[in-house]
Formats: structure tokens, C-alpha cells, sequence
């Protein structure tokens, strides 16, 4: 294999998105100090009209973290009487988590080879009558088309989150992911698109009572200060300094994304005709949070690129449906599983340089 040698390339690196928006962090950090108000103050509210604009949604609601968002769009829009939470099984384990919190049931449809992502058929063939929430996860920053899967859920009653956690900006048909569902629900890690320097998250609506309850359950409940009127409050509130942040950092999220998208786009290039399959990140619809490959020969692929001193990793190695720590739903799904043992993700973040995305494709060219 020929490379540049002693290149090596980090799958990400925060420090590089740091130094650069360094200067209006800190102005930012003054701000917030200067203020006096640290949780839920003008920030977090002007963040939240941003956001909402952004998505062009009516309402956005800070939260904690993303997963917390998941939690909040989940007791919001669970119908009556029903208890079940239908999501794909290999995007992380996040809307498990957040089900399983809120005390749901959780149940699981395999996803489609090429999107990686639920299908209308898919969850139909899976679905049983408890199921009150159906989440759809656009993984690795792909917008998954909603039709099919909208007009399933409104024929049986369900409601449809979106978690947009790694497609913030991705636009299909002039609508952006997080318009679409009854709830949807992002993250601020600092690794997604758009990063915060810590933990944050926000639900997106349209539906003013959703909007409500969410504002209700993310402060214990209440409906007035000190007055708790709906059940399942917990505390999950975004920080001013977060707000602050990603206030300074939204303008910037469409070129960066276009970047990310332009990586892939390399790295496919690279790729043709060789040993491994990169999945494409064309048009708005990806915002290229992750550059996923599959190869059936992983192992081999994973030591011949970390020889080459090019970072990879897996997302995800372990779907939820066979994970110790999540309830048994005696399910097999043989696409999901799969996927599991043959995606890998290559370096993709907007502050790699020239030189690295170089190395990159010298290394995916010069696979064996
Ligand atoms: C990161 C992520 C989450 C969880 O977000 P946190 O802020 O870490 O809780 C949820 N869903 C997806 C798809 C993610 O990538």
C-alpha cells in the first residue's frame, strides 16, 4: 500500500472546532455572565426561536441532552392506553434508553439495507397493537423519506418522532428533518453537527400542546412555578452557556455541513471499484455526521487503515435488541444484524484538512 507516511488521522477532534470558534465562545461565555441568569434565561429562549426557525417548526424546547429530548417527545405524544416504543435496534440505543426511562415497553422493526433506517413495511410487518410511538432514527445524517411511514402511523393511531440527533439541517422536499414528526428530538454532544461544549438537546413541534407538555415535564411537572400538573416531571433544562454557544454556532451549520458531505464525497470516489463500500452522502437530504463503509471483510479492512495511522470505529457494534442491559424481545432482525458486524466509520468531521482527507483516500484506494 502506498500513503503518505506518518499521517494520522483522528476520527474527530474537538479541539480544532474549539480553537476556531474561540474567540466567540469566550464573548459568548461573557455574555452569559453578564447576564446573571445561567439556566433558562434570554439565551435558551432566543436559542429556541433560532432553532425553530432553522427547522421551521412552530415551537423548540431545550433540554439536557438528546437523549433526554427522546424521553420528553415520548411522554408527550404516547397515546392513551397504549405503553409501546417501535424503533430500529441499530442507531446507538439512545430511544431505548429514553423508552425504557419513561417506562415504556420497547419493541423493534429492522431497517432497510441502503438507508440503514426503518421503513414503513418494516415496522408494519413488526407492529403490534400496544406499539403508541414509532421513532425513526435519520442515522448518520440521512434524511429518511416519511411518507409511507406517516400515513401508517396516522391510519393506526400512532404518533412519529423523529430523533434528529445526526441530521440537523438535512432538508428533503424543502422540509427539514425534526418538521415531519409529531415530536423530534436532537442533540447538542459536542460531536453532532451541531455541538455544544457539553451536554444539550431540544424537542421540535408544531403542536402547541405537545410543546406545552414538554416544557411542563422538562421542570418537574409543572404547569405554574411550583405547581405540578402533569405526571412524569423531571428536571432536564438547557444552560444558558450551551444556549450561548450553539446560538453562535447555528449560522455556521449549513457550509459545515456541506463539508462533511463533500468528504464522503471523496472518500467514494476513492473507493470505486475497491474493497470496500462507501455509502453515499449526496444532497441536502445528508449532512454527513458519519462516513459509514460496509465490507463483509471489516477486521481485516479496520487493521489495514489503522496501519496506514487512519482512525476508525464502529456505529454501532451491538444492536439493541441483543444488548445485556435491555429487556429480551426474543427478536431477530437479520438486516440489523448484519449491518452490526459490517458498517465502520472513517474519519469525517468539517476541520479535517487537505492533507488528511488525502491520506484517507490514498488508504481506501490501496485496500487489499
Ligand atoms: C447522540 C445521539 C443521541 C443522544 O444524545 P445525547 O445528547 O448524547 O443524549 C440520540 N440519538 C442519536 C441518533 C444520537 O446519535
Amino acid at each position: 500500500m502506498t500513503t503518505t507516511i506518518g499521517v494520522r488521522v483522528p476520527l474527530n477532534d474537538l479541539s480544532r472546532a474549539i480553537k476556531h470558534d474561540r474567540d466567540r465562545l469566550m464573548r459568548a461565555t461573557e455574555a452569559v455572565l453578564d447576564s446573571g441568569y445561567v439556566v433558562l434565561g434570554p439565551h435558551t429562549v432566543r436559542f429556541e426561536d433560532a432553532l425553530a426557525n432553522y427547522v421551521g417548526v412552530d415551537y423548540a424546547i431545550g433540554a439536557a441532552s438528546g437523549t433526554d429530548a427522546l424521553e420528553l417527545c415520548m411522554r408527550a405524544v404516547m397515546p392513551e392506553g397504549r405503553r409501546t416504543v417501535m424503533t430500529a435496534a441499530n442507531a446507538g440505543g439512545y430511544s431505548s434508553t429514553a423508552a425504557i426511562r419513561a417506562g415504556f415497553a420497547v419493541r423493534y422493526a429492522d431497517v432497510d439495507e441502503d438507508t440503514f433506517c426503518l421503513t414503513a413495511e418494516s415496522v408494519e410487518e413488526a407492529l403490534t397493537g400496544d406499539v403508541g410511538v414509532v421513532v425513526v432514527t435519520h442515522l448518520y445524517g440521512r434524511l429518511t423519506d416519511l411518507t409511507a411511514l406517516r400515513r401508517l402511523c396516522d391510519v393506526r393511531g400512532i404518533a412519529l418522532i423523529e430523533d434528529c440527533a445526526q441530521a440537523l439541517g438535512a432538508r428533503l422536499d424543502g422540509r427539514a428533518a425534526g418538521s415531519v414528526g409529531d415530536a423530534a428530538a436532537v442533540s447538542f454532544y459536542p460531536t453532532k453537527n451541531l455541538g455544544a461544549v457539553g451536554d444539550g438537546g431540544a424537542v421540535m413541534t408544531s403542536s402547541s400542546a405537545v410543546a406545552a407538555k414538554v416544557r411542563a415535564l422538562r421542570q418537574y411537572g409543572w404547569g405554574r412555578k411550583y405547581e405540578v400538573d402533569h405526571v412524569g416531571g423531571f428536571n432536564s433544562r438547557l444552560d444558558e452557556l450551551q444556549a450561548a454557544y450553539l446560538l453562535e454556532r447555528l449560522p455556521a451549520l449549513d457550509v459545515l455541513n456541506q463539508r462533511r458531505r463533500s468528504i464522503i464525497e471523496r472518500y467514494r470516489e476513492a473507493a470505486q471499484g475497491g474493497a470496500l463500500s462507501v455509502a453515499p452522502a449526496i444532497g441536502s437530504a445528508h449532512v454527513g455526521h458519519l462516513a459509514v463503509a460496509v465490507s463483509e471483510d471489516r477486521a481485516r479492512i479496520r487493521e489495514q487503515l489503522s496501519a496506514v495511522g487512519v482512525a476508525t470505529d464502529v456505529h454501532f457494534p451491538v444492536p439493541d435488541h441483543l444488548q445485556e442491559g435491555f429487556p429480551d424481545t426474543g427478536q431477530r432482525l437479520p438486516i440489523t444484524e448484519r449491518l452490526a458486524n459490517s458498517v465502520l466509520s472513517l474519519p469525517c468531521f468539517p476541520e479535517l484538512e487537505e492533507h488528511e482527507i488525502e491520506h484517507v483516500c490514498q488508504a481506501i484506494g490501496g485496500l487489499e
